[in-house]
């Protein structure tokens, strides 16, 4: 048998590590006297783990994080005031597949980006497609659409991840316009895709930082709250620790 056509044929197929591995896998094979299919399934199965890798990769790439944070470096002891139990069931994901949403607020400097990048970097890991921004990102994002005649490509950015993180709700004022192309995205997701949002402001001042309009306001923490979660964080900010 000619390895080498075997090896294009599977190079066709887009079974790269599959080839990679053959002359290992056939050596072993020989040495542990494995059966036909069981030579087939280590073959099979590896190429799946390497694809597998390889999704996860690419998710963490495209979700933009700024860093890479997770749960195990989270000191859930800092905080005055969390709730853990919540926070580590979030992170099955349940939320996801249930298009559901995660408010997580707080005063500056407790760990809320932590925890969003958290979520992200789970998500991405269970191959997730997920897409992390600020709210002022996005919003500066659309605006620029509008003006080259790219938004429905641009909108498509934020409503086709299963998961969008915006981040920093609430640290710079949203005029009209920012604000109207918020609302659309989160009304465009409704119980179509999963937010995590992260905020300083209690909604209560919502209104005052979406342009004084608290019908938008309203509108807006209605949707995201409706298959919600919040979570709420009280406490120092970990910079000046
Ligand atoms: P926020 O988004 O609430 O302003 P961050 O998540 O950006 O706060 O946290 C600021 C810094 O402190 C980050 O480097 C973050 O990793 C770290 N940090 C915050 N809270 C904790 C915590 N409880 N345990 C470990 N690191 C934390
Ligand atoms: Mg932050």
């Amino acid at each position: 048998m000619n390895l080498d056509k075997l090896k294009e044929a599977l190079m066709a197929l887009h079974l790269k590590n599959f080839a990679e591995i053959l002359d290992e896998t056939l050596l072993k094979a020989e040495r542990e006297k494995l059966s036909p299919a069981d030579i087939l399934y280590l073959l099979a199965s590896q190429e799946i783990a390497a694809r597998q890798q390889r999704l996860v990769k690419t998710r963490i790439l495209q979700a933009g994080f700024p860093t890479i944070k997770t749960i195990d470096a989270f000191d859930f002891s800092f905080p005055k005031a969390i709730n853990k139990t919540q926070i580590l069931n979030l992170l099955d994901l349940t939320f996801v597949n249930q298009k559901n949403n995660v408010i997580l607020m707080g005063p500056p400097g407790t760990g809320k980006t932590h925890l969003a990048l958290a979520l992200g970097h789970q998500a991405c890991l269970q191959g997730v497609k997920t897409l992390f921004t600020t709210a002022i990102n996005l919003i500066n994002h659309l605006s620029a659409s509008l003006a080259d005649n790219s938004f429905l490509k641009t909108i498509k950015l934020f409503t086709s991840p299963r998961l969008l993180i915006i981040d920093e709700l609430g640290y710079l004022p949203v005029d009209k316009q920012g604000a109207e192309l918020l609302f659309q995205v989160i009304s465009n997701r409704y119980e179509c895709g999963s937010i995590v949002v992260t905020t300083n402001r209690a909604f209560r001042d919502w209104g005052t930082l979406l342009n004084n309009d608290n019908t938008l306001a309203s509108a807006m923490i209605d949707r995201l709250v409706h298959h919600g979660v919040l979570v709420q964080i009280k406490g120092e900010s970990y910079r000046i620790k």
